[in-house]
């Protein structure tokens, strides 16, 4: 089959939140979410919902998880295909938690280049390790992440070294902008800096994209 392109293939902005564990990705992208109207799509959340659910996918991912792996590519890149196309429709999404392998960043701009869309930007937060560390501990006393003990944190930190960090370099090198944010401090500071970076993307009004039908954001006003 030929692909037909989109109308207007600029419509959908297409965003990753980059940053190692504990950076505080899914919080700046709720932020984000409710200031825009892109779409906070979480790898990690989805696949928690799955644990709970007491899902096969769920079976399968919650080991691994709680060990402080990556879950296998395929399993991932299934995930993301199936709930992409929603939020390309519509004003544009954030990406959180995905791609964390150089094989997942390939699907995934294969993905995109079927709807005639690339990665528009890559905001990575910049935490110093020690910070890291102590923000995860202290989440797991107040959440209690099966994911957030010494030894998986230790895990998640090497696998990020090892295989996500390469991620960032993939885009760089093909021209994406990156936009570097200090990560450090409160979360309204760090959000700051983030609406610092984006002057007009990040008001309710100025938000990517025209206003019209057919958006998956419910943020319009
Ligand atoms: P954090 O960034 O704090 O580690 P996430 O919620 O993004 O938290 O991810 C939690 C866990 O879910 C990861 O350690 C990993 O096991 C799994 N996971 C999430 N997204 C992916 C992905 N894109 N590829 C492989 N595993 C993933």
């Amino acid at each position: 089959m030929v692909a037909v392109p989109p109308q207007n293939p600029a419509q959908a902005v297409i965003g990753i939140i980059f940053g190692p564990p504990g950076s505080g990705k899914g919080t700046q992208a709720s932020r984000i979410e409710s200031e825009s109207r892109l779409k906070h799509l979480s790898t990690g959340e989805i696949l928690r919902a799955e644990v709970a659910k007491g899902t096969p996918t769920g079976k399968e991912a919650g080991r691994i998880m709680a060990a402080g792996d990556l879950v296998p590519d395929e399993l991932i890149v299934d995930i993301v295909r199936s709930r992409l196309p929603e939020a390309e429709a519509g004003a544009g999404v954030l990406l959180d938690g995905f791609p964390r392998t150089v094989r997942q960043a390939q699907a995934l701009d294969a993905m995109l280049a079927e709807e005639g869309h690339r990665v528009d930007r890559v905001i990575a937060l910049e935490v110093p390790e020690a910070d890291l560390v102590e923000r995860l501990l202290h989440r797991a006393e107040v959440e209690g992440r099966a994911d957030d003990t010494r030894e998986a944190i230790a895990e998640r930190m090497h696998e990020y070294h090892k295989l996500t960090e390469a991620v960032l370099d993939h885009y760089s090198r093909q021209g994406v902008e990156v936009v570097r944010i200090d990560g450090t401090g409160s979360p309204d500071q760090v959000f700051g800096r983030i609406r610092r970076a984006f002057p007009s993307a990040l008001d309710r009004d100025g938000a990517p994209g025209p206003k019209g039908p057919g958006r998956v954001g419910e943020h319009t006003n």
